[in-house]
């Protein structure tokens, strides 16, 4: 029997549905109360909102009669937000208690900034609190690896969430030194980590951390853009643990949504966001089922709500019910990004997480960057240069190409549009300092 996800009982109470409607009527209730919500927001951002007020302008007072109308509204990009980011603010600066400053992705793109007000960041700290539930019980260790000692940052909000729920915390921040790590996670006795997905694998990769073995941890929580299937088999072999994702960008306010323990897709803050799922290139909605591009509209946020936002992300909605017997939906595991991938050839995109399913799977390999440039006849070459651990089996380099060539794109393209690709393994080296910057494929072209 696997446990009703918590938040199926928070979502109903914030959006006032009655405790005995289940299935179908809790669901309907929902959207009923999206409807309304998505009414209010985009009033709100009408008249507070520079960005919104003459985007929306064309807008009837009353501007959804069914959230099907969400498609006739516009998009709203990063860049969007990287140009302008403070016409997007519908609050006094002054009522602004925490900006956060995102690098984009381009070399040249200008970062993005984000604020939230005080109620804002609650509305963060109430979703950590109710959604951790999930994984951890009243008087667990929870371990957050993650950015945390400066107020109010990811660390800091989770913490608070976890009090709330009478679980004791330790923020320890991103894991430069697997081995310290280990060693502080033990010695704190952690029932549960929380963590960027190739630092957590760092740790169980290492000596110490392999020998923590099955038991001591039961849980651990991944949370980044998008979580290598590969890595989350990986832990739960080690340790023996569920591996949870949780799925979230700071635009969201942190937190979108979190798996239950069907682990099978997350369910998502449905009363703070309304999602979608659109085809990438004509914009067009997806009926669920379907993978397209994930797009969602803040319900709750004041400092900066966010209309139709592209988030970039691959997903799907997955039409089946969740065996947890929840009513709510559920968004599939993220499958990386429109703009992480790299052509070499005709139908030969080459995306990272095509690359990490088979990467992360050979036995000490830590974290790994595939780079790609142009050779002067003009073709392409792929190197990896990867972090190993040094103890055995020592990996070798025609491990790793042995593994790349299970790639379509790079068995199709080798020798014609692309050169042999080159490996560089190194051990004892660290890259994971950034946090929770997004991994892709580099390109010098
Ligand atoms: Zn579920």
């Amino acid at each position: 029997m696997i446990a009703i996800t918590p938040l199926e009982a928070w979502i109903g109470e914030k959006a006032g549905i009655a405790p005995e409607l289940t299935g179908r009527s809790f669901a309907e209730a929902l959207q009923g109360y999206q409807l309304r919500k998505l009414n209010e927001t985009i009033g709100y951002a009408r008249r507070a909102s520079p960005f919104y007020r003459p985007r929306l302008s064309f807008l009837p007072a009353v501007p959804l009669s069914a959230l099907s109308d969400m498609a006739r509204l516009p998009f709203t990009t990063p860049s969007d937000i990287a140009a302008e980011p403070f016409a997007f603010l519908a609050v006094r600066q002054n009522e602004v208690a925490r900006i956060v400053t995102l690098r984009t992705s381009g070399s040249t793109g200008q970062p993005k900034r984000l604020f939230f007000t005080e109620e804002d960041l609650e509305l963060t700290v109430n979703f950590f609190h109710r959604g951790m539930a999930t994984l951890v019980r009243p008087g667990q260790r929870v371990a957050i690896l993650l950015p945390g000692k400066m107020a109010d940052s990811v660390g800091d909000l989770l913490l608070r969430g976890l009090r709330r729920m009478d679980a004791q915390a330790l923020v320890y921040g991103p894991v430069t030194d697997p081995l310290d790590a280990v060693s502080v996670v033990t010695s704190f006795g952690a029932h549960c980590l929380v963590g960027i997905p190739t630092q957590v694998l760092a740790m169980a990769r290492s000596r110490r951390g392999a020998a923590i073995g099955k038991g001591p941890i039961e849980s651990i929580l991944l949370s980044t853009d998008y979580v290598p299937r590969a890595i989350a088999d990986t832990l739960e072999a080690a340790w023996g643990c569920g591996v949870f994702t949780h799925y979230g960008m700071t635009e969201m306010g942190l937190g979108g949504g979190v798996e239950c323990a069907a682990l099978d897709g997350y369910h998502l803050r449905e009363a703070d966001l309304y999602f979608e799922v659109v085809d990438h290139a004509t914009g067009k909605p997806c009926p669920d089922g379907v993978t397209g591009e994930v797009v969602f509209t803040t319900l709750t946020r004041r400092g900066m709500p966010l209309i139709r936002y592209r988030t970039g992300d691959i997903a799907r909605i997955i039409s089946e019910p969740c065996p947890c017997g929840s009513a709510l939906r559920r968004l599939e595991r993220v499958k990386g990004r429109w703009d992480g991938s790299f052509c070499l050839g005709p139908d030969s995109l080459l995306n990272l997480p095509d690359m990490d399913e088979l990467l992360f799977r050979l036995p000490n390999l830590l974290d790994y960057r595939a780079t790609i440039s142009k050779n002067e006849a003009g073709n392409f070459h792929l190197h990896i240069d990867a972090q190993v651990t040094e103890e055995s089996p020592i990996l070798r380099d025609k491990d790793v190409l042995r593994a790349l060539n299970g790639i379509d794109a790079i068995r199709k393209t080798v020798g014609t549009n692309l050169e042999i690709p080159t490996v560089r393994l190194s051990a004892n080296k660290c890259w994971s300092t950034t946090g929770v910057a997004k991994r892709r494929i580099i390109t010098t072209l």
